[in-house]
């Protein structure tokens, strides 16, 4: 049991141990509804490197923040005693533009970074389901947009990584260039652990030029056929940076839209290419890729994330108008069609019908996956929120190598790691 002495000695180490930033937590600190004791800010890999052997010396259970923006999104952990914020790690610390490369410190917003690469004509092409989301977070959570298509994931961009292991020990991996060393990339395993593995305290991205051209067309089309035009879309010499398909509850209808960067000139000639796709409805379409991006849900709504190969996107479509049929669930799908990675958003009164919608989503991702990314805690005590996982023993034993005691992020992670 944690005494007041014990609490405060504990407190005063970490402080120490973070150059003085460090607290007790308050509500606002509260990990999906989990209340931690302590919350941390390392301004260096070497504080956090410092934190994190307090914590390993004291057993403490421990949730890495970005900056929080999702952090109440997945199953919540079984216990947490400290959440280490990354908010003082924000620096741009190199950027060689004629590498399209950029160091930067986890905790950075991409924003910021991008505000920096900006001034180079250069960026670092992650779109943001959630805006204001670090670079580290986006990575742990391979969290994707439209842009995906092109650009690729988090995993795709990050190059190399400065992370501190759950004992305190920090650790090197990958580098400044695309294909950087030989062996495991452990880059890359980090990507989507979801902090379950360690803290993350600084990144190296690979950035793109910024097009001088880009271009949203559009148009409405019966479910299956948008799915055929999304399609046709990502298999044709167009090379489009997105292709995405939103059906909004109760719609019979999706729309297709295709992203175009480049030349003034070469959009324009892809364009009329495009329309040939799309139909007679195409049109350009005034929005904001960020806006697109963006996934709209209320706290009480069901986030599913459904991955399917590019030619499941029918079935998917066709699955959200059937779990609105004689059901008391609405249910709005958008993303990726060019990728097969869906967002679908249900609303719905009654927990049963929520959770039979969730199954017949994850019943039509045939070959894929369907992943309940935010659920009420009614509608996550009924449905499984991961679905089958392959490979569940080598990653536990991937987790036993990285945080033997299960300290981070303890039942966060698939199969309950
Ligand atoms: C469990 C979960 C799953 C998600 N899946 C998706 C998705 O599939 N698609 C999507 O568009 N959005 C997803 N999101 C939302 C996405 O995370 C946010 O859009 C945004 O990227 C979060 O950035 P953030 O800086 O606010 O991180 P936070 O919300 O603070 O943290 C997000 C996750 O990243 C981890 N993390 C953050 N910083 C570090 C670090 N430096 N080192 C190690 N781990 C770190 C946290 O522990 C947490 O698990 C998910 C969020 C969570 C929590």
């Amino acid at each position: 049991m944690a005494t007041a002495a014990s609490v405060g000695s504990a407190l005063d180490e970490l402080a120490t141990a973070a150059g003085g930033a460090a607290v007790e937590a308050g509500e606002g600190d509260a990990v999906a509804g989990v209340r931690p004791r302590y919350v941390a800010t390392p301004g260096s890999t070497d504080e956090a490197a410092a934190v994190l052997r307090v914590a390993a010396a004291r057993g403490l259970q421990v949730v890495v923040r970005g900056r929080g923006t999702a952090l109440h999104w997945g199953v919540p952990p079984r216990g947490v005693d400290l959440v280490v914020g990354t908010e003082r790690l924000d620096q741009v610390v190199e950027h060689v533009a004629g590498d399209l490369v950029c160091v930067v410190d986890a905790g950075t917003t991409i924003d910021a970074l991008n505000a920096e690469a900006g001034r180079h004509g250069q960026q670092l092409a992650l779109d943001q389901p959630v805006p204001g989301s670090s670079v580290a977070g986006a990575m742990a959570t391979t969290r994707s947009g439209p842009r995906r298509l092109l650009y690729g994931t988090p995993r795709d961009l990050v190059l190399g990584i400065t992370m501190v292991r759950p004992d305190g020990v920090v650790a090197k991996a990958g580098g400044k260039v695309v294909k950087n060393v030989a062996g495991y990339d452990i880059a890359k395993l980090l990507g989507g652990a979801y902090g379950t593995l360690g803290l993350v305290t600084r990144l190296v991205v690979r950035l793109h030029p910024l097009p001088p051209e880009s271009r949203w067309m559009r148009s409405t089309l019966p479910l299956p056929e948008a799915a055929s035009a999304a399609l046709a879309l990502t298999g044709s010499q167009l090379a489009p940076s997105a292709v995405e398909v939103r059906r909004e509850a109760g719609a019979d209808e999706a729309d297709v839209l295709v992203l175009l960067e480049g030349t003034q000139r070469g959009v324009a000639a892809r364009s009329d290419a495009a329309a040939g796709l799309l139909g007679q409805e195409a049109q350009v379409a005034d929005v904001a890729t960020a806006d697109l991006a963006r996934i709209d849900a209320e706290p009480a709504d069901v986030v599913v994330k459904v991955a399917v190969p590019l030619t499941g996107v029918t079935a998917v479509l066709a699955a959200a108008r059937d779990v609105e049929q004689g059901q008391q669930v609405r249910c709005r799908v958008q993303g990726s069609g060019g990728s097969g990675v869906l967002m679908a958003v249900l609303s719905g009164e009654s927990v049963a019908d929520v959770a039979a919608a969730v199954e017949r989503l994850r019943a039509a991702a045939t070959g894929g996956s369907a992943v309940v990314l935010q659920a009420p805690d009614d509608v996550r005590a009924h449905v499984d929120s991961w679905g089958p996982v392959g490979g569940l023993d080598l990653m536990r034993r991937v987790k036993d190598e990285f945080d033997p005691d299960h300290r981070f992020a303890p039942g966060r992670f698939v199969g309950g790691i």
